[in-house]
């Protein structure tokens, strides 16, 4: 009789230890890979790339291409926040770099973590305050405002110390993931992972990695159609904008002055002071002689013009293209580890920035605007047990749509709040049978950059801007010019298209809960930032 009942319970156990298993085994981990001002242009997944990133492609060859993948406002702190909420800037209250963040509002690691999954962040965070118990464990970039070095970089995590570690960030933010990920499979919980691996990488000041300095260096990189825009063509704004190549030296193009030369401990030098002595040295070894070419050309006039916004604009690509080399040799280094350790099949990779790049078009080394390069923000994604190899999804997708779609891969109920929608079907090559038409955008931060507010719609064909505190408004018919140097708003023959598009907006600002507010003086204020 016992050993009939003690039969009963192992058969039930192993009955409910089956059929639980392959539910569980069933929820994917999630690697979430972001760069920070990381161009399409500079994604060789995106052809007519500039350079070639076999790594980052990998991603996208052995899972999902988003074409079309747009931020809300594009620049760092409101992408992240919108990223982590799944919500615009106005419902988020991230409008700007120097605005609040509110950590206790629907997360996405706060729900995946109630919802079961182990959660961790290493790397850029540039919020305005650090993470909390949304995370298991967290270790982020401080210094330069959240902004993080390149090189020995400052950290800080649970404890609260400042914590230096000795390298490139973009292989200690690696490093660090690839350790927490050792030490999660150790624990053998059985619990799938949510990982945010965020690079600084390609953010000014651009800083290569020592074994990258070299790289290109016979090179000419081709220039983009704009690279000598007038902007005659546009409203009134882009011609003023402080968004030049050369527009900060030091920042933009490693301009510096020769090895001893100066004095280290000066305010403007802080990023090649954390060096110790034998980085600097390499550092100066390849920028010096550069640096004095950049001297002599100046003082003989020859960075004006044509010629030098050509010089500039290669100084400014290389090392872009260079630092962003360092990436793409991490994310190799974190899909052989996925490899090695037969987690790829069920492990969710994606690759994204925080927004595009303005790499040379228009003239501009940025982001902020509504125009294509700084709006678009690339979108790769891998899960080889349900997405197909080579995937290409033309639909239009936003960061807002990040925390539902990564809830819905998940299992995750979606919170009714959230903003976005869920993508999952398209990854999985079907088209829902009503998907969005258009995109919501609204930009806050005038700041020294002279981008004024504005906001708009895209759809798959046009482009509507309206600079709204100087009521200025821009269109742009996106298949016959697709570099959106030719503003057509007020045209006679698009009376129709800009009515539509008009109604279309007011629909999504009524969708989103855009306040009317926003619209009129005095402008609803903005937080203070830099970048
Ligand atoms: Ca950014």
């Amino acid at each position: 009789m016992k050993f009939q009942v003690l039969t009963s319970i192992f058969l039930v156990v192993t009955f409910f230890a089956c059929q639980a298993q392959p539910g569980k085994m069933s929820r994917p981990n999630i690697i979430f890979i972001m760069a920070d001002d990381h161009a399409t242009r500079a994604i060789s997944a995106y052809g007519d790339s500039i350079n070639l990133t076999p790594n980052i492609d990998r991603i996208a060859n052995e899972g999902a291409l988003f074409v079309n993948s747009f931020c809300a406002n594009s620049i760092c702190s409101p992408s992240r926040a919108t990223i982590l909420t799944g919500k615009h800037s106005h419902k988020n209250g991230v409008t700007g770099n120097g605005a609040l963040w509110k950590s206790n509002q629907t997360l996405l690691p706060r729900q995946l973590k109630r919802n079961g999954y182990a959660t961790a962040l290493f790397g850029k965070w540039h919020l305005n305050r650090n993470p909390g118990n949304e995370f298991d464990q967290w270790k982020i970039l401080m210094g330069a405002g959240r902004q993080g070095h390149y090189y020995n970089p400052e950290f800080t995590d649970k404890t609260g110390k400042s914590i230096v570690e000795e390298g490139y960030s973009t292989d200690i933010i690696t490093r660090e993931s690839l350790e927490w990920m050792d030490a999660h499979q150790a624990k053998k919980e059985d619990k799938p992972f949510f990982l945010m691996v965020q690079y600084k990488a390609p953010h000014t000041p651009r800083m290569p990695a020592l074994r990258h300095l070299h790289v290109y260096e016979q090179d000419t990189i081709p220039e983009p159609l704009t690279l000598f825009d007038d902007y005659s063509t546009r409203g009134k704004h882009a011609g003023k904008a402080a968004m030049k190549i050369k527009s900060e030296p030091g920042m933009s193009l490693n301009v510096f002055p020769a090895y001893n030369s100066y004095d280290i401990n000066k305010k403007q030098y802080h990023y090649l002071q954390r060096m110790n002595e034998e980085q600097r040295q390499a550092y100066h070894a390849y920028y010096d002689s550069l640096n004095n070419e950049y001297r002599q050309m100046k003082r003989a006039g020859l960075l004006e013009g044509r010629a030098g916004k050509s010089y500039s604009y290669q100084r400014f690509i290389k090392d872009y293209l260079r630092v962003v080399k360092g990436i793409d040799e991490n994310v190799g280094t974190i899909l052989k580890y996925l490899d090695d350790h037969d987690l790829s099949e069920n492990t969710i990779v994606v690759y994204a920035s925080d927004q595009s790049y303005f790499t040379g078009e228009h003239g501009w080394a940025e982001k902020r605007y509504m125009y294509e390069e700084a709006m678009k923000m690339p979108l790769l994604m891998r899960w080889p047990a349900r997405i197909s190899e080579g995937t290409v999804v033309e639909e239009l997708v936003q960061n807002i749509d990040y925390l539902p779609t990564f809830l819905d891969m998940a299992g995750v109920k979606v919170p009714d709040d959230v903003q976005g929608t869920s993508f999952k079907s398209l990854a999985f090559g079907k088209l829902p049978p009503q998907w969005r038409e258009a995109v919501y955008y609204h930009y806050y931060d005038h700041g020294r950059h002279n981008v004024p507010r504005h906001e708009g719609i895209r759809t798959a064909r046009f482009k509507l801007i309206w600079f709204y505190t100087t009521d200025t408004w821009e269109l742009y018919d996106l298949y016959k010019d697709p570099h959106e140097v030719n503003n057509i708003y007020g045209n006679s023959e698009c009376q129709d298209v800009e009515m539509m598009l008009k109604e279309q907006l007011q629909q999504l600002r009524k969708r989103y809960e855009v306040p009317d507010s926003l619209f009129h003086p005095p402008y609803m204020p903005v937080g203070r930032g830099r970048h």
